[in-house]
This record gives C-alpha cells, structure tokens and sequence, in this order.
C-alpha cells in the first residue's frame, strides 16, 4: 500500500491516482473524468489569480451596466441586476430579494475577493499568513452557494415565455454575466486546488 502522500485524490470524482512530480509547465488530469488534478505551481497560481481577477472586473460591470430593455407598444424599461433585486423589495418578497441579492453577488463577489487576498501572496513570492489560508477556505466553502449561473439560466427561461409579448435588448451587463458564467466553469475545471493548498502550506510560517 502506498503511503497516503504518494496518492491524490481527483476533486470532481475522488478516483486515487498516484502523485508523480511533473516536469516544468506541465498538467496531469484526472483518468475518468478529466479535471485537473495537479499542475506546476507558479502556472497554477498565475492562472488562478487571472482568472480570479477577471471575473471580479466582470461581476462589477454585470452589477453597474444595464442588464435588459424591454419594450412594447412604443414604452420601453431598462433594468440593471440590481434593480432586478429591488423588484422583490416589497416587504412579503423582501426575504427573496435578500436571497437573490446574495447567491448572485455578494457570495460570488466575496469568494472573488478572498481568491485574489489568498493566491495574490504567492505569486508575488511573499509568505501567506494564516488568513491567506483561511481566506481560500472560506472561498473552496462558498462555491456552491455562488449561483451567477443559475440566475442567468433563471433570466433565459424568463426570456424564452416573454420573447413573443415583447422586444427585448440585452444591456452589456447581460453580456459581462453570460462571459462570467463560461469563465466561472472554466475556473472550476481548470484550477487545480491541490496546489494553491500546496504552495498556501508549505510556505507557512
Ligand atoms: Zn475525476
């Protein structure tokens, strides 16, 4: 039996591979279902404080940009994401309004932010704290709960129904969400955890 450092476990489907060194630059992917698993360091972190980045750019511009133009009959209403969420501000909807205000910015953009506080120690070659630490954990907690997607699937469902009443004109903040969702599940197969953790405990102090 090998010792339990000899072995890494895929993120996605917990199938053991063993844990050989890679040569410079290189990837190693999981067998059965292709994520990840390990990745030279510095193109790890590189790659997850772009990414990371990026998408926190994103999420401000599909928070301040207008999202959608309704018109019919000659009137026409423009809406941001944000006043998506002040629709339900009325006191019996107001707890959904929270919920919705939460799932689709506040958790995404907290878990963007305590991304960049993390990783951005260790590409500027500095030692990570503790908090770096425990600021990639809370963000490995806060990916499920991060619901951008679904909200977006949520907005082509809504549109689909309204499309024959209405002419509807996507706002850039419609774009800047749908290119955030695609970098969001690229982030999520392309980061490869195990050496964020990696580099995040072994340059402990
Ligand atoms: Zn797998």
């Amino acid at each position: 039996m090998l010792p339990s450092t000899d072995l890494i476990a895929c993120p996605h489907c917990d199938t053991l591979h063993s844990n050989a060194s890679l040569p410079e630059g290189a990837k190693a992917y999981c067998v059965r279902c292709g994520v990840v698993l390990k990745q030279e360091r510095s193109t790890a972190i590189v790659s997850v404080l772009a990414l990371a980045m990026s998408s926190f750019f994103l999420m401000v511009a599909a928070i301040s940009f207008p999202f959608l133009n309704v018109s019919v009959a000659g009137q026409s209403n423009s809406t941001s994401v944000i006043g998506a969420v002040m629709a339900f501000s009325e006191t019996f909807t107001l707890p959904l309004a929270a919920a919705v205000a939460g799932f689709i910015i506040f958790l995404p953009l907290m878990r963007l932010g305590a991304i960049i506080f993390a990783v951005t120690p260790l590409a500027t070659g500095s030692t990570p704290t503790r908090a770096a630490q425990s600021a990639f954990g809370l963000a490995e907690a806060l990916r499920p709960w991060s619901m951008a997607e679904i909200f977006i699937v949520g907005v082509a469902v809504a549109l689909v129904k309204v499309a024959g009443l209405a002419t509807i004109a996507f706002g850039p903040a419609f774009w800047a969400f749908t290119l955030l969702v695609v970098l969001t599940a690229w982030q999520d197969t392309l980061i490869c955890r195990y050496s964020i953790w990696r580099a995040l405990d072994t340059q402990q102090v």
